[in-house]
């Protein structure tokens, strides 16, 4: 099968390229190389069923022409990191919401089945449980920032629900909780990159706020495996799945985790989120899914505990 990877050269979209290259599968990817790196792609440049097109989803004749040869599409081009969301708005809304409107549109045109990568941010700010795919979305005020950020990925999937129902465009989309794993930069904010980095280093590791807050973390090869076989399951069609990893960590256990594993002498330091991220940001403190929806229908589960995430991290970063 053909298929296009929209932010193919990605942390998440190389693995799922390498994911589908190994299955036999012919790969397109496009990308602008925002935040993607032509690094991420090595393995598998020179394969012959690899293609990579530099360019952004913004221009509707390369999509066009792309959409146009393949049987499914990936879509997982957007800004990435809370650090680049914070400090990049405007690109952040129109890559969001103008690149997912063109990929969509082009889609149907063509009526070509499509994924789409949502985010478990556009649950915002739960508290009491586990988060299912039908439940209400708690969203902070428009006057922070990081909130752009999750009502234009919930436009995403309105879009993709609209197109499905109203023009039966095969649409499967996907909720991803903290994914994590090698390739993953810390410079876009990313925790566990960052501690890593850090201990390695021998640098302070710096906890944001008073590190109680809660997440949950999926090894991204078991991310890529879950967004290939919903892709596959058609009962998947016109749905929202969670995909992630029910096992939930304080921020500060995870600090203490890093450092035991590294052997790391650094200080586990708790800084403001003023000071991590200037004035008016507003944190999740609790995020964990719920996958039984996910798992009654793929069977998914993820194979990565929290400590084989850890280590192939420290692994990555020691290479
Ligand atoms: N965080 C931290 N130190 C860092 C980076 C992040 O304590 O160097 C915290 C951050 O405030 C959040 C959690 O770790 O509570 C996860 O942050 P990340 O940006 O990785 O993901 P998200 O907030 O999108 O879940």
């Amino acid at each position: 099968m053909k298929t296009l990877i929209t932010g193919g050269a990605g942390f998440i979209g190389s693995h799922l390229a390498e994911h589908l290259i190994g299955q036999g599968h012919e790969v397109f990817v496009i990308d602008n190389l925002w935040t993607g790196k032509l690094a991420h792609v090595e393995s598998i440049r020179n394969h012959e069923r690899f293609h990579l097109v530099v360019d952004t989803i913004l221009n509707e004749s390369v999509m066009n022409e792309l959409i146009f040869k393949v049987d499914h599409i990936y879509h997982l081009a957007a800004a990435v990191g809370v650090r680049n969301i914070m400090d990049h708005p405007v690109e952040t809304l129109d890559i969001n919401v103008k690149g997912s409107e063109t990929v969509l549109r082009l889609a149907n045109r063509f009526k070509k089945k499509i994924f789409i990568a949502s985010t478990s941010e556009i649950y915002g700010k739960h508290l009491e449980h586990s988060l299912s795919e039908d439940d209400n979305r708690v969203m902070g005020t428009v006057k922070k920032r990081r909130w752009a950020y999750a009502c234009s990925k919930t436009l995403d999937e309105f879009l993709a629900l609209a197109y499905y129902d109203e023009k039966k465009l095969p649409v499967v989309i996907g909720r991803l909780f903290n994914t994590v794993g090698p390739r993953q930069t810390g410079q876009y904010g990313m925790v566990l990159p960052n501690f890593v980095q850090s201990a390695l280093l021998g640098k302070p590791i710096t906890v944001y706020g008073d590190g109680d807050q809660t997440r949950s973390f999926t090894h991204v090869q078991d991310v890529t495996d879950a967004v290939a076989r919903l892709m596959a399951e058609p009962g998947a069609e016109g749905d929202i799945f969670n995909i992630g990893n029910d096992k939930e960590v304080t921020i500060n256990e995870l600090a203490r985790k890093v450092k035991e594993m590294t052997g790391s002498n650094s200080d586990i330091e708790h800084i403001s989120y003023e000071r991590a991220y200037g004035p008016g940001f507003e944190d999740m403190e609790r995020r964990c899914p719920d996958i039984a929806k996910i798992n009654d229908l793929i069977g998914f589960r993820p194979a990565n505990d929290l400590d084989v995430i850890i280590q192939s991290v420290i692994d990555y970063f020691k290479r």
